[in-house]
């Protein structure tokens, strides 16, 4: 049996050379963060994401994930990429497009990546310990990787909610193997490092932030872009989305812990330019067999058009850009209800005597109740501002 020191080591120095930015280990405990948790559910800040609450039990240990875990390796990927920002900036006409956050504009879902790392360290595990079983996880089951990453000392939660490393700052994802083998862990970080800094708080638009460090993802345009399916954005937090599409890095943005963040080294993380940022009227012009097509096997998928044209219409009618006045008034006639409400409230923001022609003309055609409401109301305001 190989000694847990040597073996923990050897794991450190492979996760580092397969590419992992950090990398820890810890045992596998109850987390203090499952209290939380349970008092974040119950206070119904997860909103729709009911696999959440359904799986809340298995949180509490990542026996859950490997009924036989003793140890947990934690990593992290960085995925900070400075063109980003240069390519925002580019723009002719930034009122026209939409913004898409730092980690879904790559050119491969960062599950892909960080899964076919832990799994070359899974195996480099195994060639050592035959027998030992392992499990990768990023994302998809239920642990909480930040609080292990805590644990295995890779940062500390900052106001964000987000887990901060003091070299690289917050721009890397987690993942973890789950490990029936022994391990020697790492010291876990038992400092916080935000001090009386509260620009994440303040920064944010939707007021996401109930208190520091505890997130009402109901009101975070990331879970409003990605996680709320299938239904219209709340009417009182569509302005505060400004023009993002998918996602949002505001209080990730204002940190002063990311100011020197170094650039990541993964090819696969080269933000594509059609995305930074994603041209609005080329967004809504997508059709399903268009939208398949560019976005099959990227993070924005998981919204599917509908989702996606909802987010890129209310980005539309935040702009104030008249332009794209004839692209809305194609999608107020989508055949998905969520697009064509969603268009029918942008219209409403852009104002002016075509946009009047369009909605009372929308509102003698129009099937559905609700988005009869949202025409209904469009066309008040459109009435209102003339
Ligand atoms: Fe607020 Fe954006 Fe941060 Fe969500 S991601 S908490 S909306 S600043
Ligand atoms: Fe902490 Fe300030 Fe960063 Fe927020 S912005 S996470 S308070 S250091």
């Amino acid at each position: 049996m190989p000694d847990p020191n040597q073996l923990a080591d050897a794991v450190r120095a492979e996760a580092t050379r397969l590419g992992f930015d950090l990398v820890g280990i810890t045992p596998a405990v109850t987390p203090a963060g499952f209290d939380h948790l349970q008092e974040w559910l119950r206070r119904g800040y997860a909103g729709e994401m009911s696999y959440m609450p359904r799986r809340e039990d298995a949180y509490e240990h990542p026996s859950g994930v490997l009924p036989e875990v003793r140890s947990l390796i934690v990593v992290g990927l960085n995925y900070f990429n400075a063109d980003y920002e240069s390519d925002q900036d580019e723009t002719t006409s930034p009122q026209a497009t939409g913004r898409i956050a730092r980690y879904a504009v790559g050119t491969t879902d960062y599950h892909d990546v960080l899964k076919s790392l832990l799994k070359q360290l899974g195996r480099f595990l195994q060639d050592k310990l035959p027998e030992c079983r392992t499990r990768s996880v990023v994302d998809t089951a239920p642990l909480l990787e930040r609080d292990f990453a805590v644990l295995a000392g890779l940062g500390w939660f900052g106001k964000n909610t987000m887990l901060i490393n003091k070299r690289i700052g917050s721009w890397f994802f987690l993942g973890a193997l789950l490990t029936d083998a022994e391990l020697t862990p790492d010291a876990p970080h038992a400092t916080s490092h935000c001090g009386t800094c509260t620009r994440c708080l303040e920064a944010c638009p939707t007021d996401a932030f109930p208190e520091p460090g505890v997130l009402d993802a109901r009101r975070c345009i990331s879970y409003l872009t990605i996680e709320l399916r299938d239904q219209p954005i709340p009417q009182d937090l569509r302005e505060g989305m400004g023009n993002w599409v998918f996602g949002c890095d505001i209080c990730q943005d204002v940190c002063p812990w990311n100011r020197k963040a170094p650039p990541s080294t993964v090819d696969d993380f080269e933000p594509l330019n059609d995305l930074t940022p994603a041209d609005l009227t080329w967004l809504l012009s997508l059709d399903e067999d268009a939208f398949r097509k560019r976005f099959r096997g990227t993070p924005q998928f998981r919204t599917g058009r509908s989702g996606l044209l909802r987010n890129a219409a209310i980005a539309a009618g935040n702009s104030g850009d008249r332009s794209l006045i004839r692209v809305l008034t194609q999608v107020a006639a989508d055949p998905e209800e969520l697009i064509r409400g969603a268009a029918a409230w942008a219209l409403g923001r852009l104002g002016g005597a075509a946009v009047e022609a369009t909605l009372t003309q929308r509102q003698q055609v129009e099937p559905s109740a609700p988005v009869l409401q949202e025409v209904d109301a469009a066309l008040c305001r459109v009435r209102g501002d003339s």
